[in-house]
């Protein structure tokens, strides 16, 4: 299975990403958390996005493009995986398609999260995100707190709010992916590609949402 998670931010496609690659075992290949792991190292790709992220921007596509291209070049590339927040123009859908052609893989699914936009804001308002690289549990302070306060469940680290999930970064966020990611539904849609699944309510309850879209199409 090769899919593409697409929607706005805090609409849950990373938390579901992370659901459907353990179940399913697929590589989940996020590039916020790449981005942001490069950030932290301080490597030139994560120099240069710093700013950027922080401002709620998209980093150049050049950037995204290189690094997506170089995590397919190798003999270890992945072979089932989801994309989870990558493409996100269409500048990038163009460059992923030739990425995928050149391997001969061609995509299953794109998945479309649809969630209200006050409750998008209020979601990543209240996320708590644990930085551990390993790990990246996310929490809601009032919908999905942890056991201790502030303390990741999973692996016991410190959890953090991001830097961009700041009430007036994700303003910028929404729009930013209206503005250049929201044409990409109807570019997938054209295709044939495109699945919707509503992203609110209970996490186990959207998941299950989720299977029945995927497997309507394995049958
Ligand atoms: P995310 O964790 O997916 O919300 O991404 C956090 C931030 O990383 C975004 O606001 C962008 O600054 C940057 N980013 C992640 N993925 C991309 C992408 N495909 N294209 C451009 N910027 C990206």
């Amino acid at each position: 299975m090769r899919l593409i998670f697409l929607g706005p931010p805090g609409c849950g496609k990373g938390t579901q990403a992370k659901l459907l690659s353990e179940q399913r075992h697929l590589e989940h290949i996020a590039t916020g958390d790449i981005l942001r792991d490069a950030k932290r190292r301080g490597t030139p790709a994560g120099n240069r996005a710093r700013s950027y992220i922080e401002a709620g921007k998209l980093v150049p596509d050049d950037l995204v493009n290189d690094l997506i291209a170089e995590r397919f070049s190798g003999e270890d590339r992945p072979q089932r995986f989801i994309m989870d927040g990558y493409p996100r123009t269409l500048n990038q859908a163009e460059a992923f398609e030739r990425v995928l052609r050149q391997h001969g893989l061609n995509l299953t699914r794109v998945v479309l999260f649809k969630v209200d936009e006050e409750e998008l804001v209020r979601r990543v308002a209240g996320r708590l995100s644990c930085p551990k690289t390993s790990c990246k549990a996310t929490y809601h302070i009032i919908s999905r707190p942890p056991q201790r306060p502030g303390i990741c469940d999973l692996c016991g680290t410190p959890l953090v709010q991001r830097e961009d999930d700041k009430e007036e970064t994700i303003r910028e966020r929404l729009a930013v992916y209206h503005r250049q990611t929201a044409e990409l539904i109807d570019y997938y849609r054209k295709q044939g590609l495109l699945r919707e699944v509503f992203g609110e309510g209970e996490i186990p309850k959207v998941y299950e949402r989720l299977l029945a879209v995927l497997d309507e199409e394995a049958g």
